[in-house]
């Protein structure tokens, strides 16, 4: 049996990113993951404030000249278009193999296996792979939403704080916009991320609800994007967390920390989970460099635990169709509206002073609208 100090199950975004930032410290983890390379089930949307916070992720290869700009229609129709810089799609293929060969560089230990069981042995955890079984100190389960690591430890997600999803990988759509168009009676809506040679377009909507779904994407395309060639298909769950009280149970224990999906670190409302990925995985190796991996807990809640919180209350009104039309009408006429409604990334502060803008912005609003 070999002794490892850290172990990471899966190799992803949260997992390679934080055995990147450890191993820039001197400290060299073991990641276990046996999928790449692979076009992980993805948009691949990435947002402007993620790629500000991450710029890392700017280097993955063919990202160069990759469309900014993002059309919004509401279920009935109406649409806007938002102002570049929003919103761009990545290959994760590329993305993920990029962020795991540099962890590799640094000097992160990679074994290409899966994982088949962990299990917690007086204080010491066993990973067992095919062939091998190897002990750690302290296990990080950043093995997406399905983790094992997950569910020993806490549970698996439950039903209700899961979003179904279903896609094509397909040509055609490289010219165009990123797209995001709301579903009717559904808290879901369907996605368009051109990736330089090929695209993602998808749909989604909470696993509740998910009947139906390859329908109502293959009506879309037959109504917008006839000629569309389709290379593959897929169907993933993405975590969603629907209760506040979630985010109240500690993602660390005595000697196992969870980040990514497997943490839940999903925003509840669009399911955008690569930023938090990075973001997990960064704070993660900030508490670990401390010698402290228990600190992960309150440095995420610090950082983005109201941003997750605040998405699941605001939740069913943004996907309330009478808000939506009303928005997207408004957003078509006031950028700043358009900013505060759309860019869910948007800063505290930020917020403030948009809302102030807004405000100041209105009689010109109601005068157009009038008028
Ligand atoms: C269809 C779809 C569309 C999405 N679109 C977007 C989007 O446009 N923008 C966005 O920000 N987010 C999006 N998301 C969410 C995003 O994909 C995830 O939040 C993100 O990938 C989480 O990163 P992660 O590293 O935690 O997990 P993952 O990316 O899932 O990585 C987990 C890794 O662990 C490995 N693994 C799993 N089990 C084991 C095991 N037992 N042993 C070894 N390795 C294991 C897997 O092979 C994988 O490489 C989407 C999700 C889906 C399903």
């Amino acid at each position: 049996m070999k002794t490892e100090d850290i172990v990471i199950v899966g190799g992803g975004p949260a997992g390679a990113y934080l055995g990147y930032c450890l191993a820039k410290k001197g400290i060299y983890a073991t990641i276990f993951d046996d999928s790449h390379p692979r076009e992980k089930p993805c948009g691949g949307g990435v947002s402007h404030l993620a790629l500000k916070k991450f710029p890392i992720i700017k280097k993955t290869p063919g990202m160069k000249g990759i469309g900014k700009k993002m059309r919004i229609i509401s279920h009935s129709g109406k649409e806007t278009k938002i102002g570049s810089g929003y919103m761009i799609g990545i290959s994760r293929l590329r993305l993920d193999k990029f962020i795991l060969d540099a962890a590799v560089s640094a000097g992160t230990h990679l074994i290409e296996k899966r994982v088949l069981d962990v299990n917690n042995k007086n204080g010491v955890w066993h990973v067992k792979t095919k062939n091998k079984v190897f002990k750690t100190k302290l296990l990080i389960g950043a093995d997406g939403v399905n983790s094992i690591v997950r569910k020993k430890v806490l549970g698996s997600h439950k039903k209700e704080n899961l979003t179904l999803t279903y896609g094509y990988f397909a040509k055609g759509l490289e010219k165009e916009v990123t797209l995001m168009k709301f579903l009717k009676d559904k808290m879901g809506y369907i996605w368009i991320f051109p990736r330089g040679d090929h695209t993602s377009i998808g749909i989604c909507a909470e696993l509740k609800d998910g009947k139906g779904l390859k329908e109502l994407l293959d009506e879309f395309i037959k109504e917008y994007y006839p000629k569309i060639k389709i290379l593959s298909t897929y169907s993933a769950l993405v975590p969603t967390i629907t209760d506040t009280n979630f985010f109240k149970i500690p993602c660390t224990g005595e000697n196992w920390v969870l980040i990514g999906d497997a943490a839940g670190h999903v925003d509840p409302i669009s399911s955008e989970g690569i930023s938090y990925a990075f973001w997990s995985g960064e704070l993660a190796s900030k508490s670990i460099i401390k010698n402290n991996h228990r600190e992960f807990d309150s440095m995420w809640r610090s950082e983005y635990g109201e941003n997750l919180t605040k998405a699941i209350k605001l939740k069913s009104l943004m996907y309330n169709s009478h808000f939506i039309d009303l928005s997207i009408t408004i957003a078509s006429r006031s950028k700043t509206f358009s900013k505060l409604f759309f860019d869910i990334t948007v800063s505290e502060q930020e917020y403030r002073t948009l809302t102030r803008r807004i405000l100041k912005d209105l009689p010109r609003i109601i005068k157009e609208f009038i008028f």
